[in-house]
């Protein structure tokens, strides 16, 4: 079924990509399966990694780096710009690729593929401008020079939400510094990180520079990742529990760390906010990949004085969200990931129900067999219930209403999380204060998108450490070396 979707099926491939060589299961024994969260059905079997294949894809990586580093930035940008030109014009059979195996609607993935292509083509036109500096020296006959180098192998380790976008991020600016990067995406999306170094091949991309480990055992992959001298780096995007896990195994070696971890967004609505801006900013904040985004609102505080109507415009604009199949017409709201996620959301709504919370909107699994849920409603919300302290990840939106913007932003800023946050407002004085007082890495004013290639994403507290994207997302793959020269 897949395959007849696309126009290149060779895009898809059974195999991983292992030190330059894609091996399928027969090579290396054990396999998995890959479903359609939409229908369940088996799209893909892959062969299942072990530590010997990371191991060896570190070995390959560490080799394919000297040379991919003496490349000059152009030539490395040259092959970035050929893989983003190819990413373009495969983004149908990318997208579908995506919403056979993640579940999102065909239009959100296509959104997805061109946003992780817009980090490829930034990336390699930013790694052409890694200036170095030189200081006036300390004493007479000595001159400072600072160099900046890539920080040598990579390892990568990427979550199910945005199966090409947060590796693409990864990546790109990875490969344009002059790092080689080794990969494990997750065990639910590997197709797309698969399709992604597909076309990196096609593009010109030395071997062993990227390889892609696809595996079930993640602790496994992520202790080689974690204890291999030859890894300088391991990115992550992932929960914050096992955030913390890589960051105690990674601390044995020093190891440097990029890690985009959970969120907790709070979203606020001020009495003299443009109350349809804030709904359709609450719309995509909340609802988009079905409220499966480390950035979505999780928690949406509304002014006493706009409560009801800010309440009423959303559940008009919420009803009218159609559930479904990805790959049907006009559908917005995909099926969640898997089974747990659904029971996580069920959860969450029993528990703000059973503390005096009601349900304005849905509040139920979706009316057809599978992963679907209803688009849900929650009014009446306290700080007590869980879906004020824990990330929900699908698509419900707790209202919880607010006097003043003391209390808003004392409210906001208790949690342990600290990675997006987004508020409405007109009021000039009010826009600075609040924008300062948000202890978050990133604040949307006025808007619910905040994500693109030339900011820096990234978070606070317990919700991560560096960032992606801009020039502060190409800093964190190099490394700072100080010459100090004496002359005669
Ligand atoms: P999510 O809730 O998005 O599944 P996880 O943090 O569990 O968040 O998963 C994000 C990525 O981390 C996935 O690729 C997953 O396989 C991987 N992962 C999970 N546990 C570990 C671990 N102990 N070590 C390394 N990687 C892990």
């Amino acid at each position: 079924a897949l395959l007849a979707r696309l126009k290149d099926p060779s895009l898809v491939t059974d195999k991983a990509l292992i030190a330059g060589e894609w091996l399928s299961a027969a090579d290396g024994g054990k396999s998995f399966d890959i479903t359609n969260p939409s229908t369940g059905d088996v799209i893909a079997t892959l062969p299942d990694m072990g530590r010997a294949e990371a191991a060896r894809a570190v070995d390959a990586a560490y080799k394919a780096q000297k040379d991919w580093a003496k490349k000059t930035a152009k030539d490395r940008a040259a092959i970035l710009r050929r893989l983003y030109d190819l990413m373009l014009a495969n983004a149908d059979d990318l997208a579908a690729i995506l919403t056979m195996e993640m579940g999102k609607p065909l239009a959100e993935a296509r959104g997805e593929i061109l946003y992780g292509a817009s980090y490829v083509e930034w990336f390699g036109e930013e790694a052409k401008r890694v200036y170095g500096d030189t200081i006036p020296g300390h004493q007479q006959d000595k001159r400072i020079i600072v160099l900046k180098q890539p920080v040598g192998v990579v390892a990568a380790i990427t979550p199910w939400n945005f199966p090409n976008a947060m590796l693409a991020r990864k990546f790109a600016p990875a490969v344009a510094a002059g790092c080689a990067v080794v990969s494990k995406p997750a065990a639910e999306t590997p197709l797309s990180a698969l399709s992604l170094a597909l076309l990196a091949e096609r593009a010109g991309l030395p071997s062993g520079v990227f390889s892609v480990v696809t595996s079930t055992d993640s602790s496994s992959i992520g202790k080689e990742f974690t204890e291999n001298a030859k890894v300088r780096k391991l990115t992550f995007t992932g929960s914050t529990g096992v955030g913390k896990i890589l960051m105690r195994q990674g601390a044995e070696q020093i190891m440097k760390l990029g890690l985009e971890l959970g969120g907790n967004a709070p979203f606020i609505v001020f009495d003299d906010a443009d109350l349809d801006a804030a709904v359709e900013g609450a719309m995509v904040s909340k609802y988009r990949n079905n409220g499966q985004t480390c950035v979505c609102a999780n928690r949406l505080y509304v002014q006493a004085g706009v409560y009801d109507v800010f309440a009423e415009k959303l559940a008009a604009k919420v009803a009218a969200l159609k559930v479904g199949d990805g790959f049907e017409d006009g559908v917005n709201a995909g099926p969640l990931i898997t089974q747990k996620a659904v029971e996580k959301v069920e959860e969450h709504i029993a528990d703000a129900l059973s503390k005096g919370a009601s349900i304005m909107l849905g509040g139920k699994p979706a009316d057809r067999a599978g992963l679907f849920f209803q688009p849900t409603i929650l009014t009446g919300v306290t700080s007590d219930m869980k879906v004020a302290r824990e990330e929900t990840f699908g698509p419900v939106a707790p209202l919880f209403k607010f006097e003043s913007e003391e209390e808003v932003i004392e409210m906001a800023n208790n949690t342990e999380f600290g990675l997006a946050s987004y508020f409405y407002a007109k009021d000039l004085s009010k826009v600075f204060r609040v924008a300062e007082a948000l202890e978050y890495g990133m604040v949307g004013i006025n808007t619910g998108l905040i994500s693109n290639e030339t900011a820096p994403f990234g978070g606070i507290k317990q919700s991560g450490q560096g960032r992606e994207g801009s020039k502060y997302g190409l800093e964190d793959y190099l490394e700072i070396k100080y010459l100090c020269l004496s002359i005669e």
